[in-house]
């Protein structure tokens, strides 16, 4: 499957550049949902392919697969955790409201995100460090040894970079968020790397539950499908000298403290399981490090494009 950089899709298109949503929602098992054949609508989607309970949308730049009674979608074939289901009344699928303004949107046109400010700090938090080394014992080496590699590489392009430890001490959740929230203007990428079960490999990103309101809620999705995606295209390009098959497990919600403290646009990273015998040997080469931490200041860089009102008239007027 292609990935396209999401923010290819920003600025050619979509519709509706400043239109609220037309549509008013309907209520299946209390809660509200949207039929799809009016986000066909909004979204200009004139392609619409149903193959069993597989529905696909497509418009000029966008593609979104849903599946009925499934929360797993995909938007330029980037996977995505849907916090409600695909449901049916009167044989039309329909999404949920929260999920359209929470995910959909933000993705689609992130552009109109109302709290997306632009920023001139990135706040990189490697994890754990000192008394807790993380997963397998060395999550906290490797996620500061990519974090300092991401700070070189802002660093060069006149960001300011503040990072939450700089060696290998143990920094409490409270004091990384104190030191998030007492920047102005600020992104934050916390670095992680994951445990589980023997088999299970793959990269993920996290952003805070939909289901807790956040001012940064919608901006944290635009930022994670920005790194998201550019942290597989990378990571799965074989031109860049290394391919390292890296599966894509999605975009989730998830209610860490982490993510809900922080006041600015915040993602958590788990870049792959040191748990996973093959993959660990990957995580651990400094060839992965290095195409990682380009990719995620790549992404930060489309984020950056995204969002910026200006820059998206600039590129698409004659
Ligand atoms: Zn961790």
């Amino acid at each position: 499957m292609k990935l396209v950089p999401l923010l290819l899709l920003h600025l050619c298109g979509p519709v509706h550049a400043d239109t609220p949503f037309p549509w008013s929602p309907v209520t299946i098992n209390h809660k509200e949902y949207i039929p799809l054949t009016t986000i066909r609508q909004f979204y200009h989607f004139d392609q619409e392919t149903i193959n069993g309970n597989r529905v696909q949308l497509q418009n000029r730049t966008a593609t979104v697969d849903l599946t009925v009674g499934d929360q797993a979608a995909r938007i330029n074939g980037v996977r995505f955790f849907l916090s409600d289901p695909i449901k049916t009344r009167h044989q039309t699928p329909h999404l949920s409201k929260l999920d359209l303004t929470s995910l959909i949107d933000p993705v689609l046109r992130p552009h109109q995100i109302k709290q997306a400010p632009s920023f001139d700090t990135v706040v990189l938090d490697p994890g754990h460090g000192g008394s807790d080394q993380g997963s397998a014992g060395l999550e906290a080496k490797h996620t500061l040894a990519v974090a300092l590699l991401i700070q070189e590489i802002l660093g060069k392009k006149a960001y300011k970079v503040i990072m939450t430890r700089t060696g290998n001490e143990r920094v409490p959740l409270p004091s990384r968020v104190g030191i998030i929230n007492r920047q102005n203007n600020a992104i934050v990428i916390s670095l992680h790397f994951n445990s589980g079960r023997k088999e299970v490999s793959g990269f993920e990103t996290y952003v805070v539950s939909a289901r807790q309101p956040h001012p940064a809620g919608q901006a944290s999705v635009a930022l994670a499908a920005a790194v998201h995606t550019r942290s597989l295209m990378q990571l799965n390009h074989a031109r860049s000298g290394h391919h390292f098959r890296t599966l894509d497990r999605g975009i989730r919600h998830a209610r860490f403290r982490l993510l809900k403290d922080s006041k600015h646009p915040i993602i958590l990273i788990e870049a792959g399981f040191l748990t996973h015998k093959k993959e660990a040997s990957l995580i651990t080469t400094k060839a992965y490090q290095q195409t990682l931490a380009d990719a995620i200041a790549q992404g930060i860089a489309d984020y950056r494009i995204s969002i910026s009102k200006k820059e998206r008239q600039d590129r698409v007027s004659p």
